[in-house]
């Protein structure tokens, strides 16, 4: 139990989160719980899940606690996250943090640490709004800091690349004060419980990273010692 790496991934939308988590999950061989991702496929398929979000998520508002909850606690249950997991936008609310913390004391388990990726509103809304997907492969690009070579085309096999209706301008103001509002008050949460970690999500992904790593290394030394 002691050698789980049970983390979470925490700061404002277009903090970065997903670039980090992909390569924190290659580092750590951790499964990458998105709850974003997990929403959106369901949106997609049209599942219960998906009819439920999908008015809340064009609107950048959050998805009721009680629709997402059950859905986060099960996966962490899963033989996939018996080891350890990364989850990236769960918990985003005071009681979705309890409901988490209930769930994994009933399994006996524990979080290792809780990594916020601080990045100032400005520079998030910069980010947020130039972001474009492939909507085939899912790869993301931003048109000023990470361009596509081809316009409007995914790199690997061309597809069409396509704004996110929650990154409109409109919806990412939403989608901060959403943030200020219901999540941030989990950096404090998390502080006192000594789980917190701040990163500077300003610097380059690579830096952000280097950072993130070493730490997180540090911590399991600590708790294999
Ligand atoms: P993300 O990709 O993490 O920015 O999530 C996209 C949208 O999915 C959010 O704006 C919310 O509408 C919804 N969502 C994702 N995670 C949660 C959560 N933990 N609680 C409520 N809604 C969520």
């Amino acid at each position: 139990m002691s050698s789980e790496l049970n983390l979470i991934l925490l700061g404002p939308p277009g903090a970065g989160k997903g670039t980090q988590a992909e390569r924190l999950t290659d580092d750590f061989n951790l499964p990458y719980i998105a709850t974003g991702n997990i929403l959106r496929a369901a949106v997609r398929d049209e599942s219960g899940l998906g009819k439920q979000a999908k008015a809340y998520m064009e609107k950048g508002e959050l998805v009721p606690d009680a629709v997402i909850t059950g859905v986060i606690l099960e996966s962490l249950n899963s033989d996939d996250a018996r080891d350890g997991f990364l989850l990236d936008g769960f918990p985003r609310t005071l009681p979705q943090a309890d409901a988490l913390g209930e769930g994994l004391e009933a399994a006996e388990r524990r979080l290792t640490a809780v990594i916020l990726i601080d990045v100032p509103d400005k520079e998030v809304t910069r980010r947020l709004s130039g972001r474009r997907v492939s909507v085939k492969t899912g790869r993301v690009y931003h048109i000023e800091l990470d361009p596509p070579k081809h316009e409007g085309r995914c790199d690997i096999d061309s597809s069409r690349l396509v704004q996110r209706a929650d990154d409109r301008a409109e919806t990412i103001a939403k989608r901060l004060a959403v943030y200020h509002a219901e999540t941030e008050p989990l950096v404090e949460y998390y502080d006192e419980r000594g789980l917190l970690r701040r990163f500077d999500g300003t610097r380059t992904p690579t830096e952000v990273h280097d950072h993130i790593r070493a730490t997180i290394a540090t911590l399991r030394l600590e708790d294999e010692l």
